[in-house]
């Protein structure tokens, strides 16, 4: 039952760096990463799709965070988030 051919080589986002052995795989990450402008949170891996819920969720579940550092920029296209495989 291969149907897919892969021959060692994997797929890559066509945004980014990131390489995926499955197309669906690669389709999350898109429609996650590159689709829909989605947010992330400076202070954790989430993201969301809007700076008002990123700022709300800032204020609930980083308010420690956010008194020490309060200059955080949406400068984020170096993507370090941890790869979804
Ligand atoms: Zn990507
Ligand atoms: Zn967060």
């Amino acid at each position: 039952m291969q149907i897919f051919l892969f021959a060692g080589r994997k797929l890559k986002c066509p945004f980014c760096e990131r390489l995926y052995g499955y197309e669906t795989n690669l389709r999350a990450h898109v429609r996650q990463r590159h689709q829909g402008i989605r947010v992330p949170c400076p202070y954790c891996s989430r993201t969301f799709t809007r700076n008002n819920t990123v700022r709300r969720h800032i204020a609930r579940e980083h308010k420690d965070e956010l008194e020490d550092t309060k200059m955080f920029e949406q400068s984020n296209h170096s993507d370090t988030v941890p790869r979804c495989q």
